[in-house]
């Protein structure tokens, strides 16, 4: 019995050191994946807050009444911070989906599964409405040229990491390069026809 005891006592003593193990390697996992969905929700939450709202109403609006953009009045200047204001919300998205994907090596843990199918139709809707409306401000001031190459660059490589993360091909056609054409961008703005802009705006009370 005493040689038992003198044996079953490591064994037992072992067995607790590898469940304290187990359990503290599930809490470590578990809180670090609460971790991330907590930066996937504040990631998310940048697309649909109060400000990207009015953002994406004033670029939609125009992106699919195909409507051209006012120069003389403050339209112009509201659009171009709408727009660059967009682009910067998908820089913010690439860098932090970036620092959660490299902390799992590439791979699609619950958390990028679940960011990617969140910010999904988001990137997709502004694979065409970034050319079109920057296409919009060119035409309306030639001489005010829209400088946006870093962050469009940005944004082709958010579409191409996301495009790689998805196996449905339609999805990955939405995701790849802006052609000017219905068919293969597949948004319904190329069937809207032009109409021109609205009045310019003037502040309020000012004389008419
Ligand atoms: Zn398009
Ligand atoms: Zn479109």
């Amino acid at each position: 019995m005493g040689e038992l005891l003198r044996v079953a006592a490591p064994v037992g003593s072992c067995v607790a050191a590898v469940a304290a193990v187990v359990v503290t390697v599930l809490v470590w996992r578990r809180s670090r994946l609460n971790a991330r969905l907590e930066i996937v929700r504040g990631l998310h939450s940048e697309l649909i807050s109060a400000s990207a709202s009015k953002d994406r109403h004033i670029l939609g609006s125009l992106h699919w009444q195909n409507r051209e953009i006012n120069p003389d009045g403050a339209e112009r200047g509201e659009v171009m911070r709408a727009y660059f204001a967009m682009l910067w919300r998908f820089e913010q998205l690439h860098a932090g989906r970036n620092v959660l994907l490299k902390e799992v090596d590439g791979r699609r843990d619950v958390a990028l599964k679940m960011l990617d199918e969140q910010v999904y139709t988001h990137v997709a809707e502004y694979v065409c409405t970034f050319p079109v409306i920057k296409e919009k401000l060119t035409e309306s001031n030639r001489a005010d040229t829209v400088f946006d190459g870093a962050y469009v660059k940005t944004f082709r490589r958010l579409r191409a990491s996301l495009a790689d993360s998805f196996e449905d091909p339609e999805k990955k056609a939405r995701l790849g390069a802006h052609t000017n054409n219905t068919e293969k961008c597949g948004c319904k703005c190329h069937e809207v026809s032009a109409k021109p802009p609205l009045p310019p705006q003037r502040p309020y009370g000012a004389q008419v």
